[in-house]
């Protein structure tokens, strides 16, 4: 049984217009797309790790990964990763954690 794992969630994406397909040579044919990673439990998400880039070729639908992009969309995708901020439920676990703790804080200090 699998209590606890990663998933990767949609974040964001954008039509880059300057840039140029290295698979079929079309121009702003590329969306850049974010996902955030977190850890669940149980599906419950527990904190993010971490932001992975991709682009997508809308012409030829050739998929890159950040580190097979060339230098000005790698750019372009890292700058779009760094000023996204993931969705705030991805801290749910963390969330439930910290009131567990001053849940029990609270009790201990109540005896
Ligand atoms: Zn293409």
């Amino acid at each position: 049984m699998i209590i606890f794992g990663s998933r990767s969630v949609y974040v964001t994406s954008k039509q880059s217009t300057g840039s140029i397909c290295p698979s079929c040579g079309t121009k702003g044919s590329l969306r850049l797309i974010v996902f955030r990673r977190h850890v669940h439990v149980f599906w419950i998400p527990i904190f993010p790790i971490g932001k992975k880039g991709m682009s997508q070729c809308q012409h030829c639908k050739h998929v890159l990964n950040i580190k097979e992009m060339p230098e000005p969309i790698k750019q372009e995708c890292i700058t779009l990763k760094n000023k996204t901020k993931g969705p705030i439920w991805q801290f749910a676990g963390l969330g439930i954690l910290i009131v567990m703790i001053l849940w029990a804080a609270l009790m201990t200090n109540m005896k």
